[in-house]
């Protein structure tokens, strides 16, 4: 059985004042425990809400990370240093660093592969444009980009690995996915890492669906056979939203 996993993305919003006063209340609830919850923020808040979420039901992760340990990298933060924080998750190639920051499937896979080695746990987001889903070429693109991801991980780590399916066009735009659409995709993934590794590895990595997902849609994704939890931008930035979410898992 997949433990569902639902995470928040923050991506460039919060203060840490902001941040801390959201950790700090979601740590005086009541969180359903059939489901894993976790708030992937900002790295200069990552310090603060790892020390704050301390004996809490929810992890801290990361949105980014990079894959050599230290070295002339200006403005990096190294996945060896988040891991050495205690964070719980990292993000690894969402669609934004892939479009605005050049990030490659190359620097994708090494990043998972040190988050591996570093007992982080990679959530690796694939996804296809507006372009690629009606001109048809998005299986082929999805699995390219989860072929690249797992290159070199081990069977024994492949099913630590979070997958998160976030269909460029349904972030942030409020145009989500239907369920049948984003089962199907997650299903297509499934059926990839089988062909990589096998039945039992394919049936142990978790799915997220990600896109305009918010507490009026999550059931009908969590309803669908290959979708174990979700990956939320917008709808994770309020307490009430957040618990709702995880409630509605
Ligand atoms: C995301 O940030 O990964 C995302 C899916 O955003 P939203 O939920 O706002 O569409």
């Amino acid at each position: 059985m997949r433990k569902p996993i639902i995470l928040g993305n923050w991506k460039m919003h919060k203060t840490l004042g902001e941040a801390i006063e959201f950790i700090d209340e979601l740590k005086t609830r009541e969180l359903p425990k059939s489901v894993e919850a976790g708030i992937c923020a900002p790295f200069i808040h990552l310090s603060d809400l790892v020390a704050g979420s301390k004996d809490s039901d929810f992890g801290i992760g990361a949105e980014n990370g990079h894959y050599e340990d230290s070295g002339a990298f200006t403005g990096e933060v190294s996945i060896a240093s988040l891991a050495d924080l205690g964070v719980d998750y990292v993000i690894i190639g969402h669609s934004e660093r892939r479009q605005f920051f050049a990030e490659t499937d190359e620097a994708i896979n090494k990043k998972i592969l040190k988050s591996l080695e570093k007992n982080v746990v990679p959530v690796v987001c694939v996804g296809e444009s507006l372009e690629e889903r009606e001109d048809g070429s998005y299986e082929s693109l999805i699995k390219r980009q989860i072929e690249k991801a797992f290159m070199n991980v081990t069977e024994t780590d492949a099913s630590k690995v979070v997958v998160a399916y976030e269909p460029i066009w349904a972030i942030g735009t409020g145009k989500s996915a239907t369920s049948k659409d984003a089962n199907d995709m997650c299903k297509f993934i499934r059926e990839t890492i089988k062909e990589l590794y096998s039945d039992s590895v394919a049936e142990a990595v978790r799915i997220q669906y990600g896109g305009s997902v918010k507490p009026e849609n999550i059931t009908e994704y969590m309803a669908e056979a290959d979708i174990d939890g979700a990956l939320v931008g917008g709808a994770s930035l309020e307490v009430d939203g957040f618990i709702a979410l995880l409630e509605g898992a």
